[in-house]
């Protein structure tokens, strides 16, 4: 009986780690798909990111060629200013931000950061000049520093500190076990989908890129929650050329031209005033909001 029970239950530890270790294996095939589906061109040099604009020329995008999801987009995010997005869920909102730190290639038109072509410059000068704060940040597992520090590798414990501090994390930190030496993640403390997304916050803060993409959480904060992150993402933003989908339209009010997204064509755009005076889709989720306080997606 015990001899029975012994291999069986070191077979199960055995099974464990292999079904962790093909998880983690999963993710960075995942990764690796994603790496593969661009290359950059021979030669390719780094972005010369003099000038931070970025600008969508009429791109158009499927993931699978039967299925178009944006089509013919244009806008333009003058250097230090922030374009938000709106529109329902699956309008092809995430897929702007994910084109725009090249994750993908687009198949039409052209998308530029200070009138370079990404696709002509080395994808990593491009991945170096975002921050992005993604609508579900995954941790690696392995400590609270290094998940913060990954924003710029060799920063000092100071550094990632003042990060967290600003991100309003830091207080969350210290009161777990190992402080910043705990490790988060599917293997070790699990955080909630706020906690997640201030570290995404704290990460790129300390990469402090010129350029910075927020793409709001839903499902994973609470309306309270989410107001609270609000100021944190306002001040990662100062100052930067900025994305923002937005969740809630609060959030919009003051960007520079707000996009109303809607089967991967803009329908709207123009400022909060403007759309408002329009009388059309945004004044009407504005006024919707505003009477029942629903989330926008
Ligand atoms: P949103 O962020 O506005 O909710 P997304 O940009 O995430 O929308 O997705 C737009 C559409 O593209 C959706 O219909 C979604 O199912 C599809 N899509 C997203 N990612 C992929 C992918 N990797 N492969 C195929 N289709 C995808
Ligand atoms: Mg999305």
């Amino acid at each position: 009986m015990i001899q029975l029970y012994i291999p069986l239950n070191f077979l199960g530890v055995i099974y464990r780690e292999i079904k962790q270790s093909l998880t983690d294996l999963d993710k960075m095939f995942v990764l690796l798909e994603r790496e593969r589906e661009v290359r950059d061109v021979p030669d390719a040099q780094p972005l010369a990111g003099a000038d931070s604009t970025v600008r969508f020329e009429d791109v158009s995008f499927a993931y699978e060629p039967a299925r178009p999801i944006l089509k013919h987009v244009s806008f333009e995010i003058p250097a230090g200013k922030t374009v938000a997005v709106v529109g329902p869920s699956g309008s092809g909102k995430s897929t702007l931000a994910r084109l725009m730190y090249r994750f993908y290639d687009v198949q039409e038109g052209r998308i530029t950061i200070g009138g370079e072509d990404i696709r002509a410059v080395q994808q990593s000068s491009v991945r170096r000049a975002i921050g992005i704060v993604p609508q579900d940040t995954v941790l690696f597992n392995d400590t609270v520093e290094y998940n913060i520090a990954y924003g710029r590798p060799g920063a000092t414990r100071e550094e990632v500190e003042g990060a967290a501090r600003a991100a309003r994390i830091h207080d969350f930190i210290v009161a777990t076990p190992k402080g910043y030496e705990t490790t988060v993640g599917e293997r070790g403390l699990k955080l909630s989908g706020g906690e997640k997304q201030r570290v995404a916050i704290a990460r790129t803060l300390l990469k402090n890129p010129p350029i910075v993409i927020f793409d709001e959480a839903t499902s994973a904060l609470d309306s309270a929650n989410e107001r609270a992150i609000q100021s944190e993402l306002r001040s990662a933003a100062q100052g930067k050329t900025t994305l923002v989908i937005a969740h809630r339209l609060s959030t919009v009010v003051e960007a520079h031209e707000i996009l109303v997204l809607e089967s991967g064509v803009i329908v709207e755009r123009g400022t909060h005033a403007e759309l408002l005076a329009k009388q059309g889709r945004y004044a009407q989720m504005w006024a919707l909001q505003k009477s029942e306080a629903v989330p926008l997606l």
